[in-house]
């Protein structure tokens, strides 16, 4: 039977990992998984439940009964929290800072630490996170730090808000972002950081199909002899 890989992708915010993930998980037809977007969830349930993003029993009793999936709906990747779609709503600023704060906790880590491993039970992922390579999926075959200059990824992040409909203030996104990846790389528990056998790549000069060749490039070297 032809082994399949897990491959992780890390790193800051808007460094384009969603779009680059998804996009290298359909060229080789494997799942694609977005580990921020649990966190995500979690946060839409402290706020929708009125708790104390500190209240860590609270949030421990939330992690055990989220009711979480997903799925594709009319073509889209779709998240299911009780099973109403919420991947508008999880997608918004507040929530990007509320999934930042929740996420730091570790009955929180723990929770979703299950979940994640199961959902690449059997290989086959692209999966992008934060510390997908470093303590999610440690044995992964293939592991990537993707970055970009703070600007581009504000820029990047402001575009797609844009796209949507939504407009925000450019200088308030980069704030944004870069509050939240200062908060992500020095939380203690499972910090941003690029594990020691990660590829970095840096797509501040490149665009979405230069980062997918290449990262494909270094599968294909990786990928076991039958399934090439
Ligand atoms: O990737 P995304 O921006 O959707 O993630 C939202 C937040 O969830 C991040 O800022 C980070 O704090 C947290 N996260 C995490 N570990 C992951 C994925 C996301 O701590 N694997």
């Amino acid at each position: 039977m032809k082994r399949k890989l897990i491959i992780t992708i890390d790193g800051p915010s808007g460094a384009g990992k969603s779009t680059v993930s998804q996009l290298l998980a359909e060229k080789l037809k494997y799942q694609y998984i977005d580990t921020g977007a649990l966190y995500r969830v979690v946060a839409l349930k402290v706020k929708q439940e009125n708790l104390d993003p500190e209240d860590e029993d609270g949030l421990s009793l939330l992690c055990n009964r989220l009711d979480v999936c997903f799925g594709k709906k009319n073509g889209k990747l779709g998240f299911f929290l009780e099973g109403k779609d919420v991947s508008e709503e999880i997608r918004t600023p507040e929530m990007s800072l509320l999934a930042s704060g929740v996420s730091a906790k570790k009955v929180v880590r723990d929770a979703l630490l299950k979940i994640q491993r199961k959902l690449g039970d059997g290989g086959g992922i692209v999966v992008e996170g934060r510390d997908m390579g470093t303590v999610v999926f440690p044995e992964a075959e293939v592991k990537f730090f993707l970055n970009a200059s703070l600007n581009i990824r504000g820029e990047r992040r402001f575009k797609q808000y844009r796209d949507k409909g939504k407009v925000f203030d450019l200088d308030k996104i980069i704030r944004e972002i870069e509050k939240r990846d200062s908060d992500d790389t020095r939380r203690a528990l499972s910090p941003l950081k690029p594990a020691d056998d990660a590829i970095e790549v840096d797509s501040t000069k490149m665009n979405l199909e230069e980062v997918v060749e290449a990262m494909l490039k270094i599968v294909q070297q990786r990928l076991p002899s039958s399934s090439k």
